[in-house]
């Protein structure tokens, strides 16, 4: 029989270990001969791989597949056979339960039914099974390993009680996101708490998390062997169907969680290009998106490079770039050089604009800040106290709400008209090459006469942003700009020694409340006070 899928590192003898299995015929009214079971299992364990079946109403295999990852790279199927088909393959790294592409794979080619085994060193940890009910949602059922060997199949597909006491899960399933990070345990908490905000800043649900101790982590595979078996325990009982992790992860890296774990891997890095590239509303900020995916993703696609499209899409896979994320390394390269030198363009005509900018004489004051700290409701507040010209901004509970530069022209005296630019929010470890992809929109912040921090005084890690804030300003070479720190959201802080610390540590501080204060008017003093 032809097996379909990647073959490669498969000696012959093994194959025809896999050809002589794939004989036995399965009575009815198993699910699966007890035999063929445990062989497909034991060799899943041998080759870190997915194996599927398909197999027919008569008990005989028609088709075997080998896949990789977390792909369910299924046998082909003819049309009008396949609702009499049933598939059944093994999970590699023992989660058991069916990721949404084996659903959405049930669905589109409406097979019988679609079983998933987790295996761990050759023992089966458990199964799913899933059926396509006449009104079209998909009803799942686990089984524990004993379960699934006493399984009446014939059973379970004509009786309707059955059927109708299963869990019913519908599509498209929500994603649930399990954040793992491999940090010194004082600061693990802090990331861990930032990259949940950024996860629900990328519209994902998070289900739980876990830290290891930098000590342990491993380079192969990120977390240590413990770990992962304690992560995979997680990921069965919250039914996560994402992990992200707080580091960029090595290509390597990534593919070994995706096999151990059976479910898609994000790092932080591919988390927040997803986040912009669901923001990004400007030709220049959609471009510099799609270049930082691009470039990301160049060293992560194997050979052949099909990549990104075993996905089968959600977080992770959105941007301006979609459908091109499926690309092999030759274009992808065409393409990097494409955005390049489209993005060189407008730089060019940024130039211009900003020529225009110097002899009209304006001083330009550029808001700096970390994410959420409240630079787009200082720059709506000041516009609305100014009575400045401009289209509504509008801030927002999530992170990175602002991507693309805004330029806006303030009247804050009637003889002083300023440009206050907002920026785009730092983060802790945020990635080198989306620093440089929007370099750009932190040009502003160069070619600024003066700098306004807002600092969220409220957070209990506020000198930290700050620091971060100023390490990031450092790299930018601002580091001796005159910059005006705002003590923001003071009508959250509870201790008033908390507040004077900052203003102590940091340069020119005005404390207020974006929220509660009615006037600017502090803010607009200092920035009269030291422009030139
Ligand atoms: P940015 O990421 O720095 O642009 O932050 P935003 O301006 O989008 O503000 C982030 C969140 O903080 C929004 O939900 C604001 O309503 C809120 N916020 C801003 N200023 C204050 C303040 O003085 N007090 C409180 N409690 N919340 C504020
Ligand atoms: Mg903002």
């Amino acid at each position: 029989m032809d097996i379909f899928g990647d073959l490669s590192g498969i000696r012959l003898t093994q194959r025809e270990e896999l050809n002589s299995l794939s004989l036995i015929r399965t009575e009815h009214p198993e699910l699966i001969n007890e035999v063929l079971l445990e062989g497909i299992c034991s060799l899943t364990s041998k080759w870190n791989k997915e194996i599927a079946l398909h197999i027919n109403r008569s008990g005989r295999i028609s088709g075997i597949a080998i896949g990789q990852h977390a792909s369910v790279k299924l046998p082909p199927v003819r049309s009008r056979e396949s609702n009499r088909l049933r598939c059944i393959h093994t999970h590699p790294g023992g989660n058991y339960r069916l990721s949404s592409v084996d659903l959405s794979a049930l669905e589109s080619l409406s097979l019988e039914s679609m079983t998933s085994i987790g295996v761990l060193n050759g023992e089966i940890t458990g199964a799913e099974l899933a059926l396509l009910t006449d009104a079209g949602t998909i009803n799942t059922i686990e089984f524990s390993p004993k379960e699934l060997k006493n399984l009446n199949y014939a059973e379970l597909l004509t009786q309707s009680s059955i059927r109708s006491a299963v869990i019913t899960r519908s599509l498209p399933e929500e994603e649930r996101a399990f954040l793992v990070s491999v940090e010194k345990e004082e600061l693990a908490e802090e990331l861990l708490a930032e990259l949940a905000e950024l996860a629900r800043t990328a519209g994902v649900k998070v289900a739980g998390q876990i830290f290891q101790s930098k000590r342990f982590g491993s380079t192969s595979s990120y977390l240590g062997k413990g770990k992962l078996e304690e992560l995979n325990q997680h990921l069965q009982n919250t039914h996560a169907n994402v992990l992200i992790c707080d580091d960029e992860l090595t290509p390597a890296q990534l593919r070994n969680l995706e096999e151990s774990t059976g479910i898609k891997v994000l790092d932080r890095t591919g988390l927040i290009l997803d986040i912009f590239a669901q923001r990004a509303k400007s030709k220049e900020g959609k471009l510099q998106v799609e270049l930082a995916q691009l470039q990301y993703l160049l060293p992560r696609l194997s050979g052949q490079g099909q990549a990104l499209s075993r996905l089968g899409g959600g977080v992770g896979t959105r941007g301006p770039g979609e459908s091109k994320l499926e690309m092999d390394k030759r274009r992808v390269r065409q393409r990097i050089h494409f955005l390049e030198q489209q993005l060189q363009e407008i730089r060019k005509h940024r130039m211009t604009q900003r020529l225009q900018r110097i002899r009209s004489g304006l001083p330009l004051i550029a808001l700096v800040g970390y994410t959420n700290a409240g630079k787009t409701t200082f720059l709506q507040k000041a516009m609305e106290q100014t009575r400045a010209k401009g289209e509504n901004l509008s801030g927002e509970n999530k992170l990175f709400a602002t991507l693309d530069p805004t330029v806006r022209s303030l009247n804050i005296r009637p003889d002083r008209q300023i440009l206050m630019s907002d920026t785009v929010g730092f983060i802790q470890k945020l990635p080198h090459q989306l620093l440089n992809a929007f370099l750009a929109t932190l040009e502003e912040v160069k070619n600024a006469d003066l700098l306004l921090h807002i600092l969220d005084a409220s957070h209990h890690q506020a000198l930290e942003h700050a620091d971060t804030v100023h390490a990031i300003l450092k790299e930018l070479n601002c580091a001796d700009k005159s910059t005006i720190t705002i003590l923001n959201k003071i009508d959250k802080v509870k201790q008033s020694t908390d507040l004077n610390r900052l203003a102590q540590q940091l340069a020119h501080p005005i404390p207020l409340s974006l929220l509660q204060e009615k006037s600017l008017s502090p803010v607009w003093n200092m920035i009269e006070e030291l422009l030139p």
